[in-house]
């Protein structure tokens, strides 16, 4: 990508300096300027200029091999501060994350059957406070996972199946109570972020399943994540049970974690894991069978190259995973047969970190915009 105005072009060049720092650690300005394939004069220009915002930092010297020793730079990972909203159907997450994504401080509350969204927002407004109480340094943007239709301008939860509300102005509320700036995401979207940034998903087109309470997914490709208007969780597979939603033998009915509980007195899947009984080693089973069925019907009809599953549900026993594999191998067409399926490494904190990764890419690094304009 070139760019004919020199300051849309240093601009360009400020953040892809800032993505090396993030993705590389400490480097020197020539191994920056190598990298990039820039210009030393250019490179040092920007990360004086950043030494100056205080993003960067200057760390001793580096040995090399032939004995000159260069300043390294680095991230200053504590320079700015984002916070991360996850409003799961069983819980609420919420996070205070560095540049690096560590999370500083972390709380969980029960997000309740149901819940009003002026209660759930007040739960979540007042966290979000103590969290900025704490904070050493700027928070620069806060971002809530939520599962529905966000407006365009991620503003306002035009829709939401579980809980019915409706034209939601989410981001307006914790605004005006925080004075940060806000923005929704759909969750899967952002697990899909968090997959990428935080578990060097490099893959350019897979099927993401977000395997919980509910199940939701998402096709990514080079360009996209389609999430939002999914419903992955809802595909037929069975001839008998009434789903949440309304109809007969959805996904969810077989391999939800509110389905697993209501036939195990109650428990959660972690629950019914650690302490198994022939019925819910049966249900794993029916579970781990109907979720390759409803696989091989996706990969089907997107092409996917790998599918991953995350939420909590996908980390159950290898045995299982092993199981839905074999299952899905003989379901999927010859040709997508062998498509790999793996689980996420961020295991049930996904949708925290994608939030995370979306609030880091959207207030400091612009990484996916980079990619769009490097793909241009
Ligand atoms: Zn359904």
């Amino acid at each position: 990508m070139k760019f004919s105005q020199p300051a849309t072009a240093r601009t360009y060049n400020r953040l892809r300096v800032l993505n090396v720092l993030s993705l590389q650690g400490e480097c020197s300005r020539a191994d920056i300027a190598r990298i990039l394939k820039l210009n030393k004069p250019s490179t040092s220009e920007i990360i004086d200029g950043l030494l100056q915002e205080g993003l960067v930092e200057e760390t001793g010297k580096k040995e090399t091999s032939n004995g000159r020793r260069p300043i390294s730079i680095r991230l200053k990972k504590d320079a700015l501060m984002v916070l991360a909203v996850d409003m799961g159907s069983r819980n609420t997450s919420v996070g205070l994350a560095d540049m690096e994504g560590n999370l500083l401080r972390f709380e969980r509350f029960p997000t309740g059957q149901r819940p009003k969204a002026q209660e759930l927002c007040y739960s979540v407004i007042k966290s979000c406070l103590r969290m900025s109480r704490v904070a050493t340094s700027p928070i620069v943007g806060i971002v809530v996972a939520v599962n529905g239709i966000i407006s365009e301008d991620k503003k306002i939860l035009v829709s939401n199946d579980l809980w019915n509300w409706e034209e939601t102005p989410l981001s307006e509320a914790i605004e005006t109570n925080t004075h940060i700036p806000t923005i929704l995401v759909h969750n899967v979207e952002a697990m899909v972020q968090g997959e990428r940034w935080f578990a060097n998903e490099t893959s350019e087109n897979f099927f993401y399943v977000n395997w919980a309470e509910h199940i939701g997914s998402a096709w990514v490709t080079p360009k996209n994540i389609s999430a939002a208007q999914s419903q992955f969780g809802h595909i037929s597979i069975a001839p008998t049970g009434l789903c949440r939603c309304g109809n007969i033998g959805c996904l969810e009915t077989i391999a939800s974690g509110w389905a697993l509980s209501e036939k195990n007195d109650n428990k959660t899947v972690k629950q019914i894991c650690s302490d198994p009984t022939e019925q819910s080693i049966r249900d794993l089973q029916s579970a781990c069978s109907a979720m390759a069925k409803a696989l091989a019907q996706a990969s089907a009809i997107t092409g996917c190259q790998k599918i991953i599953l995350g939420g909590g549900i996908s980390n159950i026993d290898d045995s299982y995973l092993q199981y839905l594999r074999q299952e899905y191998a003989k379901k999927a067409h010859f040709k997508q047969a062998d498509t790999p399926i793996s689980r996420s490494p961020l295991s049930d904190k996904a949708g925290l970190l994608g939030c995370v990764a979306t609030a880091l890419d959207t207030w400091i690094f612009e990484r996916s915009l980079i990619r769009t304009l490097d793909l241009s």
